[in-house]
């Protein structure tokens, strides 16, 4: 064991000098594979190694909330104050593909993994306040041989000489993680969505007002505004600011009355926004598509930029997915298209107790069941479907009348539909290999992700054109024979059946045209490098334009 340690330390990446390589801190709430409701943990999993595969030094750091293998206690405890209350965290690491992962153990976060985001109002805002608080300081003191000071780059042996151990006795948040200290120097912390849009806050006033952490700077991006960390103005005294700070919570809601408002607060105080796609990132300036904080963007957007998300390849790429080696799945590429394919869609139908036929086209849907994602826009299709030689398959979790609906077609349609309630990572990874046509009829969609994936497996996805979906897939013309999939402007059942129908037409009949949806999917670069350098730029712009 002490091997593989000493055998991970080695692959650090070097200590690159120059002014744009970053010290980057990605403060998540999930990040997969420990921890996953949704396309958050997926970024928060795989931005983090791209930054580090371009050599910056970054870190991640997430709530503990079970029992993870292979990370290593570092014996560094501390105590945060939430609400009053004195609370003991500690802090466990794992140094992987380049990133340090730091996990926050608390009684408040243990036990919750499969309801992160579960709980009354005030019990999740407390878990927010301490997460964020103790993520700030995350640290490890472990290994304290090699030591690098954060003001130029010095690397120093041994013990840290007095006069640095004074320095860093000051700013106890240095984060020398495997022995490398992270420094404020060139440091940005990444908050996500309202789950962490307190640090940006805190990062000011509790450091960069009394003359701390001057050199660090915070990025928020929106992976979903829908959520905001909302509530009556009396909140306020749960997140332990000074008085003067209240303003910046205050939200005045459209609908009437003032409220208590964390998301708010932390796109007004970070230094860089980013939302996850140019659509949703014009979205969220529209009186529609703001949930509310249109005004605050709009005042913000110069600091605003969209960044579509990538996709983690180890993961999603049906040339290496672990989930396609068995029970009749199969590796394909490309090349392979055309045979392996067919055999994971066989494999799929088998799976799921569909009659297994080549030719009859099998939609999939994998998502969160709620209103977001337009299942109902699904259900009211479904009659229409079910007239149609077609299979159907639904993935998800969510809403129980929504559930309950999923349970129900599969009763009403035994021979053509299944509806799959339930998390289930493997299966959402057969569905997306083994289906033909992938559904995300979301109401809005700041990215998405499943269409990527599916694009990436020669899926062929049928979107509402929204947010991401609008930035991501190109509607196919057949008369250029270009594009990537149907796309649909509102909301609409008809608008669906629309779609699907055209969708369903080319599959059919034009099998040349629909090869060549497939392979122009397949062929795109998806990868998280293209974005990885887009966040760089913003994390760079943080930095020296402010
Ligand atoms: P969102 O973040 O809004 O939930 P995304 O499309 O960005 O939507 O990401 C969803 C992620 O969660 C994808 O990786 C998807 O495969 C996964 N996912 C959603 N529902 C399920 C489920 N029931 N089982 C397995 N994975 C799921």
């Amino acid at each position: 064991e002490t091997n593989e340690a000493a055998k991970k330390e080695t692959v650090k990446p070097p200590l690159l000098a120059g002014a744009n390589v970053m010290n980057i801190i990605l403060v998540a709430a999930e990040c997969a594979p420990w921890s996953k409701t949704g396309g958050l943990g997926d970024v928060a999993g795989a931005l983090p190694k791209a930054l580090a595969r371009r050599g910056h030094r970054v870190m991640v750091v997430a709530p503990m909330y079970g029992n993870y293998a292979e990370l290593k206690e570092s014996g560094v405890r501390k105590m945060y104050k939430v609400h009053g209350q004195d609370v003991e965290v500690s802090y466990f690491q794992a140094f992987i593909d380049g990133v340090d992962f730091v996990f926050i153990e608390s009684h408040m976060f243990r036990h919750i993994e499969n309801n992160i985001y579960g709980g009354q109002r005030l019990e999740i805002l407390k878990r927010m306040v301490l997460f964020c608080k103790a993520a700030i300081e995350a640290y490890d003191a472990s290994d304290p041989i090699t030591f690098v000071s954060s003001q130029g780059n010095i690397p120093v042996l041994g013990c840290p000489p007095v006069e640095i151990l004074q320095y860093v006795a000051q700013v106890p948040w240095y984060v020398p993680c495997g022995g490398v200290c992270y420094g404020d120097g060139n440091l940005v912390f990444v908050a996500n969505d309202w789950h962490t849009a307190l640090l940006p806050v805190y990062l000011r006033a509790y450091y960069r007002d009394n003359g701390l952490m001057n050199y660090a700077r915070s990025v928020l991006v929106i992976h979903n505004m829908a959520h905001q960390g909302r509530g009556p103005i009396d909140d306020f005294s749960y997140v332990e600011l000074p008085e003067n700070y209240k303003d910046l919570f205050k939200f005045d809601d459209p609908i009437g009355g003032t409220h208590f408002n964390i998301f708010a607060a932390g796109l007004k105080t970070a230094d860089r926004i980013v939302t996850v796609s140019h659509g949703y990132s014009w979205e969220l300036k529209t009186s529609e598509g703001g949930w509310g904080l249109h005004g605050i963007i709009s005042e913000n957007d110069w600091k605003l930029k969209g960044i579509v998300n990538g996709i983690d390849e180890k993961e999603w790429s049906p040339q290496v997915d672990v989930h396609l080696t068995s029970d009749g799945y199969t590796h394909y590429s490309l090349e392979t298209l055309k045979t392996g394919k067919p055999k994971c869609k066989a494999a799929l139908q088998k799976e799921l107790g569909l009659p297994v036929r080549e030719n009859v086209p099998l939609i999939g849907f994998i998502g969160r069941l709620d209103d977001q994602k337009g299942v109902d826009l699904i259900a009211e299709a479904i009659p229409w479907m079910v007239d149609q030689d077609v299979q159907l398959v639904m993935l998800g979790t969510g809403r129980p009348d929504l559930e309950q609906l999923l349970r129900h077609f599969e009763s009403q349609h035994h021979d053509k539909v299944r509806g799959w309630v339930g998390f289930s990572v493997k299966v959402a990874h057969r569905i997306t290999a083994g289906a033909d046509i992938l559904l995300m009829p979301s109401r809005f969609e700041p990215c998405g992700l499943n269409q990527l994936y599916a694009m990436s497996y020669g899926t062929v996805p049928v979107v509402h054109a929204v947010g991401g979906l609008r930035d991501t897939v190109q509607p196919f013309d057949p008369y250029n024979e270009s594009g990537l999939g149907w796309t649909f402007n509102k909301a609409e059942s008809g608008r669906l059946i629309h779609a699907l129908g055209n969708c369903l037409l080319t599959y059919r009949e034009y099998r040349n045209s629909w090869e060549g949806i497939q392979r122009r999917g397949m062929t795109q670069d998806l990868s998280w490098d293209n974005a990885a350098q887009n966040y760089e730029e913003v994390l760079v712009a943080a930095k020296y334009h402010w």
